[in-house]
């Protein structure tokens, strides 16, 4: 493996530990962005990389883009990234999750992991057995912590409406038309949403059946995956996969705004210059979709104080999202600067690197 500190998405990173254990066979990459407002969040993503290069990348983007996260949701964490790189079949047992998760107690709490790609509630359970260092386990109905997608597509929906206010100077989605990419755990519940206020929905999923369901549920129309970021209307909604706006994708937009919860939304940072230089209000999307995060956090923080959850105070620091939204489109339409650009200063200052 090459130096990783002549990586390109190297950034002051605190720690960066590998660790391999020969016994369950976990080769796994801890990395810690910044700890500056708290202990590093964010989830573990169990994934096969074509090569170890690919997995450094992804744990110094995945844990500098929670510090970035955490900081503008107002939490008092910083942010911290793991991935396992597993073998082509998959292959994930016990013994490695039980490595792993004395790999995240070695840490003392410096870093607290959670669920991501090709993790689940069951996984987190057992690397709870090694450490107190874990969220996301499973809860009760109307209590905190479990799946984050409805509170993360809570934070969008209001997002959503925060833009149209912001771009059309309207106050209700009656008939505003919303083209949706990814009908699952987020899409799925920010379409509900939408649907619910009147928004006129257009939906698409890779899995087309997904999206017809769901557009027959909701009143909806379902179009094919490849046609739903050329689709004419007033917001365009991505909720699958990062990295779809780059030259070829913005050209494809017929949108006034990009506002969705899929991760690294842009392919590269030149793109959210492009957004603003086609008119298209973009709401960063490690701001809109920290509903999840909110959650498990707040989850996590009662844990350790011992103190009991309130999911009012995760409902009232997922309604702050839209303001954050519009001190960012403020700041951008005073400066001149992409929403993406005044996003990442806002962040970077609240991290101490401003
Ligand atoms: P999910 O797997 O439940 O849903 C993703 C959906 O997108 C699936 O239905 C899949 O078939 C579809 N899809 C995949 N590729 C597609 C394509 N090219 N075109 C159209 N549809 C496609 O995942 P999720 O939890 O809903 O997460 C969606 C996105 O939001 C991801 O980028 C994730 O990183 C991000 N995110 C999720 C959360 C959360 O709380 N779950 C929090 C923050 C960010």
């Amino acid at each position: 493996m090459a130096a990783f500190w002549t990586e390109a998405d190297w950034d002051d990173h605190e720690l960066v530990q590998l660790v391999h254990d020969k016994a369950s066979g976990l080769t796994a990459i801890l990395a810690l962005h910044s700890t500056h407002l708290g202990p590093g969040a964010g989830g573990t993503r169990f994934w096969h990389y074509a090569d170890p290069q690919g997995a450094m990348r992804d744990a110094l983007r995945l844990s500098r883009g929670m510090s970035y996260k955490n900081a503008m949701a107002g939490l008092p964490m910083g942010g911290g990234k793991a991935v396992v790189l597993l073998d082509k079949d998959r292959t994930k047992t016990a013994a490695m999750l039980a490595a792993f998760g004395d790999a995240v107690n070695a840490l003392g709490g410096r870093y607290v992991t959670a669920e991501d790609v090709g993790a689940s509630e069951a996984d987190m359970v057992a690397i709870s057995k090694r450490t107190p260092h874990v969220c996301g386990l499973p809860a009760e109905e109307g209590q905190l912590g479990g799946d984050p997608g409805p509170f993360t597509a809570m934070g969008i929906f209001l997002g959503i409406k925060a833009a149209v206010a912001h771009k059309l100077g309207r106050q209700d989605l009656d008939g505003v038309r919303v083209a949706l990419q990814g009908c699952g755990s987020v899409g799925g519940g920010v379409a509900r949403l939408l649907a619910e206020e009147g928004a006129r929905l257009t939906l698409a999923d890779i899995t087309a059946a997904r999206a017809r369901a769901l557009a027959a549920e909701l009143g909806a129309e379902a179009v094919t995956a490849d046609e739903i970021m050329a689709t004419s209307c007033e917001v365009f909604s991505p909720n699958a996969l990062g990295a779809i706006l780059d030259e070829e994708g913005i050209g494809r937009l017929d949108c006034r705004i990009v506002a969705g919860g899929a991760n690294n939304q842009l392919a590269r940072r030149e793109h959210g210059t492009l957004l603003a230089e086609r008119g298209i209000l973009y709401a960063p999307d490690y701001v809109i979709n920290a509903g999840g995060i909110i959650n498990v956090s707040l989850e996590y923080l009662c844990r350790q104080h011992a103190e009991p959850c309130d999911l009012n105070e995760v409902r009232a620091r997922i309604e702050q999202i839209p303001e954050r939204l519009q001190s960012i489109w403020r700041e951008s339409d005073e400066s001149g600067l992409s929403a993406d650009v005044v996003a990442d200063r806002m962040a970077q200052r609240l991290i101490g690197r401003g």
